[in-house]
C-alpha cells in the first residue's frame, strides 16, 4: 500500500490521476476494465461490492463518476449512455401540471423532448431569450416552476447566463436550478459552487474530449429523493454506460484542463483573428470583449471562455462553401474533441429553429492555431 498524501491536491491534479488511482495489488496506475453484467454475492447472500447486475451500473463506471463528481464539486454523479439519455432521466421526474423554464436556443435535443413532454405528458414549458437580461426571471411562475433550465454559454450563438443570478431567482421561486455545462465544464465554471442544484454535460464532448464515446453526465448538489428517482429511471431504462466506454471517459477526463485550456487560448486567438474581417458579418465568442455576455462570462469562466465560437458568413450560400473548401477543420457535428470542427449548423436543426441560416459554429481542437487561421482564411477566399 502506498503512503496516504499528507497534504491537499487541486483539481486538475485529482483530474489527471483518476483521483491518484493506483491498483492495490500490482501497483497498475490506470484502472481496468470491468465489463461483468452479474456481480456474485458473499456466504452471507450479501453483494460482495456496490453493483449486483449492470443495469445499474459496473465498477468501471462508478470510477468514471467519482471522478466527475469530484471535479464539479458535487455530492455524487450519475454518467448515462448520452447527454439525451441523461435529459430525459431528468425530465421524465416531471408531473404534469410541473411548469419548466429553458432557454429558447438550447441544445435541439432537449427542446424537442421538452416540446414533447408539453404535447404528451401536460407539462407547461415556457423558453425565454437568454439573452435578455431578466427574461428567465419573467418566466417563473412560483410555485409551478419545477426546473429552471440554463445552458451557458448557449449553442451556438454563446449566451451567457449568470448562474449565481439565475439560482437566486430559481430558488426564490421553489425551483431548482439544472444547468448544461457541456460547453464550459468544471474545469471553467463552477456551476455547483455558484448556486446549480444540478450539473448536467454531454460527456460526449468536452469531458471525453476524443469524439470516440456518447455520453452524459449528471452530478448533483444534494442526494435527495428526486436523485434517487432519476437514479431508478437509468436502471429501468438500462441507461448506464458501459464498462468499455467508461473506462475510455476516465482516460479522457484525465486530459480535460489541458485541452480545454489549448482549445480556450486557440479559439480566442481565432475570435481575434477573424473579428472585423471584410467577408464576415461578425464573430460570435464571449471571450471578445464586445460580446454581450463578455463581463458575465469574464466572473464565471475563470479557467477560459472554451473552444467554442460562431462566425457569420455573408450569406447561407457562402456558409456552405466555406465549410466545404476546409482542409484541416473537419466539416461535421459535434464539439469538444481534439480535432477543430466546422458546422453549417442550420443543417442540423430543426425546422423553425431561430439560428441564423449564415452561422457556421467551430469547436476548435488542440491542432497548431496557425493552421486553423490560415485554413479558415483560404476557405473564406475560395468562398468568395
Ligand atoms: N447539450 C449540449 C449543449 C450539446 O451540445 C449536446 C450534443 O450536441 C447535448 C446536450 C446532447 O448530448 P448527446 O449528443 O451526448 O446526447
Amino acid at each position: 500500500m502506498r503512503p496516504p498524501r499528507q497534504f491537499t491536491t487541486r483539481p486538475e491534479t485529482r483530474t489527471a490521476q483518476a483521483l491518484h488511482y493506483v491498483h492495490p495489488l500490482h501497483g497498475a496506475v490506470v484502472p481496468g476494465i470491468e465489463p461483468s453484467s452479474t456481480f456474485a454475492r458473499d456466504e452471507n447472500y450479501d453483494p460482495m461490492g456496490a453493483q449486483v447486475y449492470a443495469r445499474s451500473g459496473n465498477p468501471t463506471l462508478a470510477h468514471a463518476e467519482a471522478v466527475l463528481a469530484d471535479l464539479d464539486g458535487a455530492a455524487e454523479a450519475m454518467i448515462f449512455t448520452s447527454g439525451m439519455s441523461a435529459t430525459v432521466a431528468v425530465m421524465e421526474t416531471l408531473r404534469a401540471g410541473d411548469h419548466v423554464v429553458a432557454p429558447r436556443i438550447m441544445y435541439h435535443g432537449g427542446a424537442v423532448w421538452l416540446q414533447r413532454m408539453e404535447a404528451v405528458r401536460g407539462i407547461e414549458v415556457t423558453f425565454y431569450d437568454a439573452g435578455v437580461p431578466d427574461a428567465l426571471a419573467a418566466a417563473i411562475r412560483p410555485g409551478q416552476t419545477r426546473m429552471v433550465w440554463v445552458e451557458t454559454p448557449t449553442n451556438p450563438n454563446w449566451q451567457i447566463t449568470d448562474i449565481a443570478a439565475a439560482a437566486d431567482v430559481a430558488h426564490s421561486a421553489g425551483a431548482r436550478l439544472i444547468v448544461d455545462a457541456t460547453v464550459s465544464p468544471a474545469c471553467t465554471t463552477r456551476a455547483l459552487d455558484l448556486g446549480a442544484d444540478l450539473v448536467f454535460q454531454s460527456a460526449t464532448k468536452y469531458l471525453n474530449g476524443h469524439s470516440d464515446i456518447t455520453g452524459g453526465g449528471l452530478s448533483v448538489a444534494t442526494v435527495d429523493p428526486w436523485w434517487e428517482e432519476i437514479r431508478d429511471v437509468r436502471t429501468l431504462q438500462g441507461t448506464a454506460m458501459a464498462a468499455f466506454e467508461a473506462w475510455l471517459l476516465i482516460r479522457g477526463l484525465r486530459t480535460l484542463h489541458l485541452r480545454f485550456d489549448r482549445a480556450s487560448a486557440s479559439a480566442l486567438a481565432l475570435a481575434a483573428h477573424f473579428e472585423g474581417h471584410p467577408a464576415l458579418r461578425g464573430v460570435l465568442y464571449p471571450g471578445l470583449a464586445n460580446h454581450p455576455g463578455h463581463a458575465i462570462a469574464a466572473r464565471q469562466m475563470t479557467g477560459g471562455f472554451g473552444g467554442m465560437l460562431s462566425i457569420l458568413a455573408s450569406s447561407e450560400g457562402a456558409a456552405r462553401k466555406i465549410a466545404s473548401h476546409t482542409q484541416v477543420m473537419l466539416p461535421a457535428t459535434s464539439l469538444g474533441g481534439v480535432e477543430t470542427l466546422i458546422e453549417h449548423r442550420m443543417a442540423v436543426e430543426p425546422p423553425g429553429s431561430a439560428v441564423a441560416p449564415e452561422l457556421l459554429r467551430i469547436s476548435v481542437g488542440i491542432e497548431a492555431v496557425e493552421d486553423l487561421i490560415a485554413d479558415l482564411e483560404q476557405a473564406i477566399e475560395r468562398a468568395q
